[in-house]
């Protein structure tokens, strides 16, 4: 299968665009201050295929950090570079059910990190990206996740200096994996690599190209440049489908049947495996930290789309 044909998709597009744009559900994160000055109005929507055409709808080019989207595509480097296994073993695949910087969860699973999807995983994914220095491994990120998106990202320098003064959640999640031995890099300095990568700047349709890419077996489907295996693209969606809306995934899937990330700044990426990627961003979330407008948008698209993976037709 793939997309409907190109009216179809722009047209729903605008519609859901139109459906969800008065939803005014939710807040604005603000424990990163500098994401507290969002404007609640954003609303962006985007689809890309895998034949590399690209669809937009609102403010579909207003850039924000991509915060916690950035664990599927770091883990998708990571395993990339260290192999299926090795990951599995150190970083673990299964959800928490608790929120995305919990340390009872560390706690409670024998200092595991659990999944690349929460802090404490995504910290533990970082560490192990390639490289003997945080330069090195800022460098093996920063590479990467521009290559996903096709084009250099830049780093949102008041969003990182914002974050780095107020992470000492994640520093001691940090050093709590370390004392368990499941830090394989200087705590702080992963967290610091962490905080920057959580800080570069994409817009929407930057995020359905990355989403795209991770549909299209690995090839970014604009550049045509291969970002990762095809067997990485598979086990990164499988990781995003148990644990990519945190204690929430069960109900992400329920309703829209597709692997999908989302971050604190109001984007969410749904991957449709072969067929393309979808992003939306709109920065009100609920109290699991997902957009709460993104998804409503997601769903109406999957059903729309009929993107569902668990349809049989
Ligand atoms: N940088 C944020 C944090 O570590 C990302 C969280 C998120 O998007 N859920 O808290």
């Amino acid at each position: 299968g793939s997309l409907p044909d190109e009216e179809r998709v722009q047209h729903l597009l605008d519609t859901a665009h139109g459906r969800y744009r008065g939803l005014d559900e939710g807040v604005v994160a603000d424990y990163i201050p500098e994401l507290g000055i969002a404007d609640p109005g954003l609303f962006g929507l985007a689809v890309a295929g895998v034949g590399g055409r690209v669809f937009v709808a609102g403010d579909s080019s207003h850039e924000i950090s991509i915060q916690s989207i950035s664990k599927a595509f770091v883990f998708a480097l990571v395993c990339d570079a260290i192999g299926h296994d090795e990951v599995w073993r150190t970083v673990g695949v299964n959800n928490t059910g608790l929120p995305f910087n919990s340390v009872m969860a560390l706690e409670l699973n024998g200092g595991s990190p659990m999944n690349p999807m929460v802090n404490a995983g995504a910290l533990a994914t970082t560490a192990l990206a390639p490289g003997a220095t945080s330069a090195a491994k800022w460098k093996f990120v920063h590479d990467g996740l521009s290559r996903f998106a096709g084009r250099v990202l830049e780093l949102d320098i008041a969003v990182y200096e914002s974050e780095a003064a107020n992470n000492q959640r994640n520093q001691a999640i940090a050093r709590l994996l370390q004392s368990y031995g499941r830090m394989a890099f200087d705590p702080l300095q992963t967290t610091d690599v962490y905080t920057k990568q959580c800080s570069l700047l994409v817009s929407t349709r930057d995020l359905a190209v990355m989403a795209a890419t991770l549909a299209d077996g690995g090839v970014n489907p604009v550049t045509g440049e291969r970002v990762v295996s095809a067997a990485t693209s598979r086990d990164t969606l499988a990781v995003m489908a148990t644990t990519g809306l945190y204690e929430m995934s069960g109900d992400w899937l329920y309703e829209i049947g597709m692997p999908g990330k989302s971050g604190v700044s109001g984007g969410i990426i749904t991957v449709s495996p072969g067929k393309g990627g979808m992003a939306t961003f709109s920065p009100r979330l609920d109290p699991a930290g997902n957009s709460v407008r993104g998804q409503s948008a997601t769903r109406y698209l999957s059903r729309a789309l009929g993107l569902n993976l668990f349809a049989s037709q």
